[in-house]
């Protein structure tokens, strides 16, 4: 039996006071023959496991090797050496599992973060990977219970779905057709008929749609799964599998929905700081020395607990598409023609602008809100002004967008006529059109990247090293 075994984070918090313990864990060094750092994961903290001198065999110590998994029984008492209150001085040790030393590619030392990602499969066993996924794991749990003690339904949308949110061509289709010899209608094309769901279908973009579907039933629901986008772009934000958070809320207007994505965002990396301020104190050291090697200027202006407070203490800045195109204009790396793209009213903002307004203008998070229509979806409702929609994106420091959000257009003929412009089939969207037709009400919701959410919260550079196993171009090992 394993399970008499006590974690090194509960044991950590405990007096040393000769208690007799077994622990099981990993090694991560072994000095002088003669002291252990063994990890387990349940922190990022090592207890000292002291093998003393003369005491065990040879052949034993030669298998304790950085990688290698031990169980140790031993007693705890009061550290001799600086930078830990306890040792465990062992009474039995036996290996587990040997790590043959020469070919273990984790060795003590610092590797680089691209190196690890080559080796995702061992990274977890990293100081700084074991925290990120530690608050990783903390923030699903945070998104849970917020939405859980607002009285949301927690709605698992579809993988496998037929329609496309967004319009967008960027999914990856599914099929059991065969590729070489597909069957087909009369004028070539692949006839989708024949395969496994009798229409053509493929991994979903956003499980919006079907959220929608749920909060004209329970006033508010929220999704939180994987969502596929077979984009083309290497970027440091954007996977081909990443999670999404979306909540979709009934009798919700777009100040609502601003309000709640706010109270949201501060409450999970509040609830980070609170279970996991060692970890996240951790990070924060990591990301001030590799920041150490940049020129001055490029460098944070804050540290990151610093950036996270500063965002829980303060007010997100809202302004308008509009406003924000003015701003840019008027800005001093547009006159001095700082910028790659061009602005104009109408453009899709690209990441230079959004870094400008956040990181420069601003220097917090800011919620832009009333895009124009022609660069936003056909489900977001439709302003006054004939021009815009009742959109809001969130941007944050470092990050860019992080949420994308609307006020959904609840009236039909409204929605439908904005279909028939975007030429999107409103036969095939027959369902979500019955929506308007069935006691519709005015609604709202926001689409959170949890990904960029735990860059954000982490100061991770890139989204590669916030997912266990990041799928991108040309990359789906593991
Ligand atoms: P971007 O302009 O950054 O590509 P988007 O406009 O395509 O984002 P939405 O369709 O609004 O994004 O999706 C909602 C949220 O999902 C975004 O705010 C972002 O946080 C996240 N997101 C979108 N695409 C990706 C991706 N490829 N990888 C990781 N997260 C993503
Ligand atoms: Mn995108």
């Amino acid at each position: 039996m394993f399970n008499t075994r006590v974690k090194i984070k509960a044991l950590l918090a405990q007096e040393p006071q000769n208690q007799e313990v077994t622990v099981m864990g990993w090694v991560r060094t072994f000095r002088n023959n003669q002291f252990i750092a063994l990890n387990d994961g349940s922190t990022g903290n090592n207890l000292q496991v002291v093998a003393e001198l003369g005491k065990f065999d040879e052949e034993l110590l030669k298998r304790i090797t950085t990688g290698a998994s031990l169980k140790v029984k031993g007693t705890v008492v009061p550290s001799l050496g600086k930078g830990q209150k306890m040792d465990l001085v062992a009474q039995s040790i036996e290996v587990l599992g040997d790590s043959d030393a020469e070919k273990f590619p984790l060795q003590p030392k610092k590797h680089s973060l691209e190196f690890l990602r080559e080796i995702a499969h061992l990274r977890f066993r990293t100081n700084t990977f074991s925290a990120v996924f530690r608050v990783r794991h903390t923030l699903a749990f945070a998104v849970h219970k917020f939405f859980h003690e607002k009285g949301f339904v927690y709605l698992h949308t579809p993988i496998i779905t037929a329609s496309d949110a967004e319009g967008a061509g960027e999914m990856f289709r599914v099929t059991t057709l065969p590729f070489d010899n597909p069957p087909r209608n009369e004028d070539g094309s692949i006839n989708f008929k024949e395969d496994f769901f009798g229409r053509s279908t493929n991994l979903t973009v956003s499980g919006q749609l079907e959220g929608e579907l749920g909060a004209m039933a329970f006033s508010d629901i929220y999704t939180f799964g994987p969502t596929f986008r077979a984009e083309n772009s290497n970027t440091t934000r954007h996977l081909a599998e990443f999670w999404m958070i979306e909540p979709e809320m009934a009798f919700y207007d777009l100040e609502d929905n601003m309000n709640l994505a706010e109270e949201f965002i501060k409450y999970i990396i509040k609830y980070a700081i609170d279970n996991n301020k060692e970890d996240l104190e951790f990070l924060a050291q990591r990301l001030t020395e590799e920041e150490k090697q940049l020129p001055q200027d490029k460098r944070s202006e804050m540290g990151l607990m610093e950036k996270l407070d500063f965002v829980l203490n303060n007010n997100f800045e809202r302004i308008t598409y509009t406003e924000a195109i003015e701003i840019l204009i008027n800005s001093p790396a547009y006159k001095k023609k700082k910028f790659q793209y061009d602005v104009k009213w109408g453009i899709d903002m690209q990441s230079e602008h959004e870094r400008y307004l956040v990181e420069k203008h601003f220097k917090k998070p800011v919620i832009v809100t009333n895009y124009p229509k022609d660069i936003k979806a056909f489900y977001m409702r439709q302003n006054e002004d004939g021009k815009t929609v009742a959109a809001m994106d969130i941007l944050a420091p470092g990050i860019g967008e992080i949420v994308g959000g609307s006020q959904r257009e609840e009236r039909l003929e409204k929605l439908e006529e904005r279909m028939a412009q975007m030429h999107i089939p409103a036969s095939e969207l027959w369902w979500y059109l019955d929506t308007r037709r069935f006691g519709s009400v005015p609604h709202a919701g926001f689409g959170l990247g949890f990904e960029r959410m735990v860059q954000f919260v982490t100061g991770m550079g890139n989204i590669r090293d916030v997912i266990a196993f990041p799928r991108t171009p040309k990359s789906a090992e593991f």
